[in-house]
């Protein structure tokens, strides 16, 4: 029997009984003298010209700024702090009006409890971290997998509900945890089977295996020699672009040609897919251009006697110029390693200069279910409709999101664009994220919305728990009027 002095959080299905000066299993709600309280500040942000933080206005960009404040409310109600109201029927904890370029508009806001969600990492490195499919572990548990590589960057998918709820009660805990970390913008431990370690936070550079990656590659071996072999040409006789992807040879591939570079006679491993371009000249790994070659000569066969020629330089480079060799061959046709000469290190300082630098970054991508459609309209299909149909505009923390095409309203949000520590958990386990849908009141009333707990902007501005940011100047204003719309 809980104490007599208890009170029962209903905020999330978990149903806390929480004693006086006490808080529930989440640490999100707390008894603060016999009241249920949100514990955290509920966020507002504030449009930076009002803080004077910047002259730089959201709405419109594409207008020049007249250089008057705005019209329209110079705050947005975020759901960061709002708290979340459960079972489905209940309306979300606040449903705010404000006039926007003289459109009455209301903003939803509600922290979502997602069972369905997860991240996905994109880590900007060429080194092999892990095979596609592999397990991606944290503090031992499974997590997630590696995903399809992009270009120049590795992918995990973490997270998702059969991890949370799926597999054994730690599995749950430490991949809401994981996920957890990563939306707040915390760094993360995370190993891959039969692959690396990387430690990884949202807009810093990843930690493979103990090292900070610095850059990530210019581009495939193929693009590379296609951006440089006017700088090589009449330097060098013959540049190797070593990729884990595709490898590029100057003499062989249409840059080349077009540049009329001659036959060099050379020879590599791996398969020939087009003219200078070579795949799987090495197993995938963490040394030269994602292979796990340490000595380049070790993806060449021997030089064509007919064609190469005594004295021939030849250039060795990794995608990021990281790796860099220089040979020439001696009467045996054997490359014999040199000083890089002067005139070839700028074009290897080159392919370094257009390496842009290694970040991770972190998408949450979650799908609003019941309990959030049904707490903003009695009929939950016309609000994905609203959505679908750009009537309704969804944000995170006020930060833009991309709703995915189909059915429901499943959206990803970069991590880094919304206020810090905006995420929270519950113990079932699952992802607290914030979430605010605005439209304009005649379209709200249209699809069934809670009309009768409708509350002014102004109305909410008097309590001090609120906590004031500046909106990042890099996302759109939410409240701005969108292109095409009246
Ligand atoms: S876990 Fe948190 S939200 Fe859920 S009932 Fe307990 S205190 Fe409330």
């Amino acid at each position: 029997m809980p104490d007599e002095d208890a009170i029962r959080c209903d905020a999330c299905p978990v149903l806390c009984y929480i004693k006086p000066g006490r808080t529930g299993a989440c640490d999100r709600y707390g008894n603060r003298d016999g009241q249920l309280v949100r514990l955290d500040p509920h966020v507002v942000l504030d449009r930076a010209v009002s803080r004077g933080d910047s002259v730089v206005p959201f709405l419109d960009r594409d207008r020049e700024w007249d250089g008057n404040i705005v019209s329209g409310p110079a705050k947005f109600v975020t759901a960061i702090g709002a708290g979340t109201t459960y079972p489905d029927y209940k309306p979300a904890p606040f449903i705010i009006s404000s006039e926007a370029q003289g459109v009455d508009m209301v903003t939803v806001v509600t922290e979502g409890i997602f069972s369905y969600c997860g991240v996905k990492v994109k880590i900007d490195t060429d080194r092999h971290l892990g095979a596609e499919t592999n397990l991606v572990r944290a503090q031992g548990e499974p997590v997630g997998h590696v995903t399809t590589g992009e270009y120049g960057s590795q992918m995990l998918s973490l997270g998702g509900v059969r991890h949370l709820t799926g597999g054994s009660r730690k599995e749950g805990t430490v991949t809401c945890d994981t996920l957890l970390n990563l939306c707040n913008g915390k760094a993360v431990d995370l190993a891959i089977d039969d692959g690396a370690t990387v430690t990884v936070q949202a807009g810093k550079p990843p930690v493979v295996d103990g090292m900070q990656e610095e850059r990530m590659r210019v581009g495939c071996g193929s693009a590379t020699i296609g951006m440089f072999a006017k700088r090589w040409f009449n330097k060098v006789d013959e540049v190797v672009v070593v990729d884990d992807h595709i490898t590029g040879v100057l003499s062989e591939h249409q840059a080349g040609k077009l540049l009329g570079v001659p036959e060099t006679g050379i020879k590599m491993k791996g398969r020939r897919s087009t003219p200078g371009r070579y795949f799987q000249v090495a197993e995938p790994g963490t040394a030269w251009g994602g292979t796990n070659i340490e000595d380049p000569l070790s993806i060449l066969k021997d030089f064509n006697p007919k064609i190469a020629w005594a004295g021939l330089r030849l250039l060795m480079v990794s995608t990021t110029g990281e790796h860099h060799a220089y040979f020439e061959l001696d009467e045996a046709l054997r490359p014999v390693e040199k000083d890089l000469p002067s005139f070839l290190r700028e074009s290897v300082a080159r392919i370094k200069e257009n390496c842009e630098p290694a970040l991770c970054t972190v998408l949450f991508m979650g799908g609003a279910g019941g309990s959030l459609r049904a707490g903003v309209t009695e009929n939950p299909v016309r609000l994905t409709n609203s959505v679908k149909n750009s009537f309704t505009r969804v944000t995170c923390g006020g930060a833009p999101v991309y709703v995915w095409p189909g059915g429901g309203i499943t959206f990803m949000v970069d991590v880094t664009r919304m206020p810090e520590n905006g995420f929270g958990y519950v113990p079932t386990p699952a992802l607290v994220a914030p979430i605010e849908f605005t439209l304009k009141l005649s379209d709200y009333a249209t699809l069934g919305g809670y009309m009768d707990h409708v509350r002014t902007l102004d109305s909410l501005m008097t309590d001090e728990r609120r906590r004031h940011l500046s909106a990042r100047e890099n996302n759109p204003w939410p409240l701005a009027k969108r292109q095409g719309t009246d």
